[in-house]
């Protein structure tokens, strides 16, 4: 990134109020770039006052925007598409420097955001409504509606793609929309909000409010916002998930994760060990879906040499990004060193890795693969969000699936195998929503829907797919009758 981009992005850093910037609120945050340590400067934080302006901006403009019919709300996500497909560069540029990403991933971070803008360009199909005659000359339809001024909290780890999970489909139903991002990577969504208005999207309909805990329960206490989604760490989701629906609000919340792997003997050594080691390592482990724990069974010796050497080959602050913070860099090492002193085989330990002299300001862990780890120790239990993967040996799928199962998370589990038939008993015995057969990042692409089991999700439905339709809707019930039928009914 160049000295002038860096400074026109970080200049940029603030809220956006009715198509505006804005820097008013309570306090900032200084900002450092986990690549190399370089400021980017002050976060304004959000206050309740702000928020309140955000939510007023909001509602003045769904006041319009929900009166706009369907097929001319796309459009202009259409011209948000193309704009953001053709300045791709920018925004992965500007998500790489705050995040601590490659390039490459920052890229296919926002192109895999993106598709839920093509799913959103086709709700005239998806929101339609039924219609059936119910009674003799009584008809019954359905009609949907949008829900008013509703908002989305996200988390660091993808600044461009979990927003874009959320606002496509919840203005394309024709609500106004309040995006609270992640404190730590705030820049990525301001580009957003320029390339919405640039769109032709009106002033008001999206917005972002900058902050922390407290902006988001100025949004949650707030009376004015119907609904929120949410994404990021368990123990957050479930405190919003129950602050928000106290106060009367549709929440849907997707927290943390722990997926599980299992490698049956007659896996392909290769295919394993590329998948597991891009899976483990790709954006530095700091993803839901990342490969965490790997259960070989029975005779895995060949394959677990094979992923080693693989994750040997990854190499910190040059194919793999930064860490976000020297916080979270820290409670990774604090994983390692736990496992080490507990007796566990750290087969590739990436505490000190060897980073370019630019980079020495900033946060790596290498890729690390932990050997004869038992079940239920904090590496196998616990989320780490870096580039470590755990491995258990176990005698059988059963034993490895009752492990799986006894994790409070379950986002996503997969495993590699050549036989159908095991393949399939896994996939009916494991508890997660999101299933890899011989696949390392089980992501479910539109029309499926995003969305994990147990304590990786609060609320019904999945974030994106035909679920968002319904969770960004609330749908009217019309029963008509035009003409007195000849017989009459209780219905008449
Ligand atoms: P986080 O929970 O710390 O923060 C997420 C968002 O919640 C941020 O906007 C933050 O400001 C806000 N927040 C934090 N604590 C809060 C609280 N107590 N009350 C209200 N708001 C709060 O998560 P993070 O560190 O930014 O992101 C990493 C986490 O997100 C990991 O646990 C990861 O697994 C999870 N994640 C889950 C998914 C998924 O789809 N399930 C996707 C991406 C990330």
């Amino acid at each position: 990134m160049s000295s002038a981009t860096v400074s026109a992005v970080t200049s940029a850093l603030g809220h956006w109020i009715a198509g505006q910037a804005s820097t008013a609120g309570g306090g900032t945050l200084s900002l450092r770039s986990p690549v190399d340590g370089a400021s980017l400067g002050q976060l304004p934080l959000a206050d309740a006052s702000v928020v309140d302006a955000a939510v007023r901006s909001a509602a003045d403009a769904f006041a319009k925007w929900n009166k706009v019919p369907v097929k001319d709300r796309v459009q202009v996500l259409y011209k948000f598409k193309e704009i953001a497909q053709r300045r791709l560069p920018e925004l992965a540029t500007c998500v790489s420097r705050e995040n601590g990403k490659t390039g490459d991933e920052a890229a296919a971070g926002v192109l895999r955001g993106l598709e839920v803008v093509e799913f959103a360009c086709g709700l005239p199909a998806l929101m339609g409504g039924e219609i059936m005659e119910v009674s003799t000359g009584v008809d019954c339809y359905t009609r949907r509606y949008p829900l008013g001024v509703v908002a989305g909290i996200t988390p660091f780890n993808f600044p461009a793609m979990v927003p874009l999970w959320m606002f496509p489909m919840a203005i394309g139903c024709g609500n106004a929309f309040i995006l609270k991002p992640s404190e730590q990577t705030p820049a990525s969504p301001l580009i957003l909000a320029a390339w919405l208005k640039e769109a032709g999207l009106p002033d008001g309909v999206f917005n972002i409010v900058q902050g922390g805990r407290s902006t988001v329960e100025s949004l949650l206490d707030h009376p004015g916002i119907a609904a929120a989604a949410f994404v990021g760490s368990t123990p957050a989701a479930k405190a919003v998930f129950l602050r928000g629906t106290v106060a009367g609000k549709r929440m849907l919340t997707l927290g943390g994760a722990k997926n599980h792997v299992v490698i049956l003997p007659d896996a392909d050594p290769v295919l394993v060990a590329k998948n597991l080691t891009a899976s483990a390592t790709g954006c530095a482990g700091q993803r839901c879906m990342a490969a965490s724990v790997a259960m070989g069974v029975g005779d895995c010796d060949g394959i677990i040499e094979a992923i080693a050497a693989e994750m040997r080959t990854v190499r910190a602050g040059y194919d793999m990004g930064a860490i976000i913070s020297s916080t979270a860099r820290d409670r990774i090492l604090g994983f390692i060193d736990a496992a080490e002193t507990s007796g566990a085989q750290l087969l590739v330990d990436g505490r000190r890795p060897e980073l370019p002299s630019a980079k020495q300001g900033g946060n790596y862990v290498g890729a690390t693969l932990i050997d004869r780890l038992v079940p239920g120790s904090a590496p196998v239990k616990e989320e780490i969000f870096g580039p470590v993967l755990s491995i258990l040996r176990v005698g059988s799928l059963d034993e490895a699936l009752a492990i799986e199962n006894a994790s409070e998370y379950g986002n996503a589990a997969a495993i590699y195998t050549g036989s159908g038939a095991a393949a399939r008993y896994f996939e009916q015995h494991a508890s997660a929503g999101m299933i890899g057969i011989n696949i390392g990042v089980p992501v479910p692409r539109d029309p499926f829907g995003f969305g994990g089991w147990n304590a990786s999700k609060f609320g019904t439905g999945d974030i994106t797919g035909r679920d968002a339709v319904g969770f960004w809707t609330q749908t009217k019930k019309t029963t008509v009758k035009w003409s007195a039928p000849a017989t009459s009914n209780w219905m008449s």
